[in-house]
């Protein structure tokens, strides 16, 4: 494969990119080989045009059998179409929660810049072929925010809206979010611009084979750069760009990590697993730890498909344990009584809605509207999430749960389903999508606490409301969603050690707290059967992760607070706070800076 361009300097270049390269680029012819390499990879263009191409594959592109008002509507999952036009997108978002966060910092700006600033990002297009004989263009979108720590990792989308911003952004986010939960990976987000409900299970698998597999083809050119970068060692030439590309692997164990995220489940990370194992797991004894969110059979992990849901239910009930939350939340009356008696609202029946809601409900809490894509629904006697859920798996949403005459209101249609993030709650759990509260409707919000299960659902303008008009406390994402990180991370550590976590020690603890108990019967002390049954279990794997991620989730939102009330900040300004210094200290100590 032989591509062509032109590369150059200017104010303009690189915008697409964020590149933190960018500036240093070296003169090299290599560099527009390497450029259409790396950013836009068309593995069967071979000794085509790469426009003409394109031209003639995106006149087939459209699926035929989609009416055209339907294909526009499809865009509603990212949420653009609803947002005022003076919202920025997400990356631009992110960028302002920044440098909102970064003028309490006491770090140089241009180091600053370096931390904000994307490595790199990938884009690929292939063609691909329907049982109908239509051909679509599929685009695939991956981005690496930061590889100060290795392997980067996030979550992989189908959505019909997503594009190169979104992901560079959702990546950022990924990136102080692993600083929050002290993971020690970069961040990095992916997707596929599709929407998953448009095609087949089975094609399905293909393009996800097949975009696991193009990401692959990329790496077979990394020996390529390598003999560079052998070159450039030994005759220190100038090959700083192909340099940097010699780095650009997408995906494996040790270089970026994908995991579930909007429209994916574990068979999809199944699927890319399988793929890269029969690839290369000849020679890589770790393999299956290129994804996480696996399936159990493959080396997934207890408790993964929980992890969001139940991180975002340990945020909120330490969130609220905090005298100064609860005040500013106008909730001071029920510090003791956390979650028991509090009403709440949920957006996203999803994997992370759904157990976001379970554990809420199980602590006390009551669900009185939750939504999905279609409808949204409240009822204030209180909803049952699990008989929910066994209903959605049925009917394939959560209408017609509750007959309408019951219901206290319904929202039905894509245009309506909004409308019940305006209802009366003490908290509203967003766990659909990016960028649903926005300059719009904030002011019709009238939830006590907001907390981001979602990455990014709030918008700047819409904080800026919600905070200064009636103090509502919003929970941030990079803190309440970070459970399916911090769990993937252990799953990542399962697949690097091939061993069930307790196996080894399970019998080993019984063992130990048999002696114990023995010994205090020994001198007279006696426990009933049932509690020497409890003390005497070892932990199952489920128990050690869980125990694992409500420690992480209970030290994060902790200091997020300790931060917040120490600076007087909002309490995503103090994550974020706590975030950038951590990267920033990290990058530090391995020298990046000077480079
Ligand atoms: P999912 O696809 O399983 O569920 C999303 C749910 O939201 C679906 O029920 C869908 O119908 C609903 N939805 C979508 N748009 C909506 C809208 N505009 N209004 C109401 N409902 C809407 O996805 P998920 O894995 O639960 O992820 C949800 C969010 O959480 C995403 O933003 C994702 O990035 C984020 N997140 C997911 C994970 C994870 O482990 N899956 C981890 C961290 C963050």
């Amino acid at each position: 494969m032989l591509v062509a361009g032109g590369s150059r300097f200017g104010p303009r270049a690189g915008r697409l990119r964020h590149c933190r390269i960018a500036p240093n680029l070296s003169v090299c012819s290599i560099s527009s080989l390497a450029a259409s390499l790396l950013w836009t990879h068309h593995p069967r263009e071979v000794g085509r045009d790469a426009k003409n191409w394109q031209k003639e594959c995106t006149g087939s592109t459209m699926p035929s059998r989609l009416p055209r008002a339907r294909q526009i509507t499809r865009g509603l999952s990212g949420g653009r179409q609803f947002l005022p036009q003076e919202e920025p997108r997400l990356l631009e978002m992110f960028k302002e929660f920044y440098d909102r966060a970064a003028v309490y910092i006491d770090i140089d700006e241009g180091e600053l810049e370096l931390v904000k600033g994307c490595d790199a990002a990938l884009r690929v297009t292939f063609p691909f072929k329907r049982k109908d004989g239509s051909i679509h263009v599929i685009q695939g979108y991956r981005a690496h925010h930061s590889r100060h720590r290795l392997p980067t990792k996030g979550g992989m989308r189908f959505s019909p809206t997503i594009d190169l911003q979104e992901v560079e952004g959702m990546a950022a986010l990924m990136t102080l979010k692993c600083a929050v939960a002290d993971v020690p990976f970069g961040g990095a987000k992916g997707g596929i611009r599709i929407d998953p409900r448009d095609f087949h299970e089975k094609e399905l698998e293909r393009i996800v084979r097949r975009f696991t597999t193009g990401k692959l083809l990329l790496l077979l050119f990394s020996f390529f750069f390598k003999c560079l970068l052998v070159l450039t060692r030994v005759f220190s030439f100038p090959f700083a760009f192909p340099l940097e590309l010699a780095k650009k692997s997408f995906i494996g164990p040790g270089v970026d990590v994908p995991g579930p995220d909007l429209g994916t489940n574990s068979t999809v990370m199944g699927w890319m697993a399988d793929t890269y194992v029969k690839l290369f797991g000849k020679e890589q004894i770790h393999a299956y730890g290129v994804v996480t969110g696996k399936p159990s059979e493959m080396g997934g992990i207890e408790g993964r498909k929980e992890a969001t849901g139940l991180g975002v239910y340990y945020a909120l009930r330490e969130f609220m344990s905090d005298a100064s939350v609860m005040e500013k939340a106008g909730l001071a009356e029920h510090v003791g009584t956390n979650l028991v008696g509090r009403s709440f609202v949920l957006q996203g029946f999803g994997k992370v809605g759904y157990h976001a809601a379970v554990y809420i409900v199980r602590s006390g809490g009551k669900l009185i509207g939750v939504s999905d894509r279609k409808c949204g629904i409240m009822y204030k006697q209180g909803i049952d999430p699990e008989a929910l859920m066994l209903h959605k798996a049925e009917t394939g949403s959560v209408d017609g749960f509750i007959a309408d005459s019951e219901l206290d209101a319904v929202f039905r249609g894509e245009e309506n389903v909004p409308e019940l993030l305006e209802q009366e709650c003490d908290v509203l759990v967003l766990a659909a999508s990016q960028q649903q509260l926005h300059c719009g409707n904030a002011a019709r919000v009238k939830a006590k606490i907001v907390v981001e299960a979602a990455n990014g659902p709030v918008t700047p303008m819409a904080e800026d409301i919600l905070e200064s008009g009636r103090g509502c406390v919003i929970i941030p994402d990079i803190v309440a969603s970070a459970g399916g990180l911090t769990v993937s991370y252990f799953e990542w550590l399962k697949s690097l050690s091939n061993v069930r976590y307790g196996r080894l020690t399970k019998k080993w603890e019984e063992h130990s707290k048999l002696v114990m108990i023995e010994a205090w019967e020994d001198i007279g002390g006696s426990i009933d059967e049932q509690k020497r049954r409890r003390i005497l279990q070892g932990p199952s794997e489920l128990d050690i992760v869980f125990s694992g991620l409500a420690d992480s989730i209970i030290v994060s939102s902790h200091s997020t607070i300790e931060t917040s009330n120490r600076l007087g900040i909002n309490l995503r300004q103090a994550a974020y706070v706590n975030a950038i210094v951590k990267i920033h200290d990290s990058m530090k100590h391995a020298g990046f800076l000077l480079a």
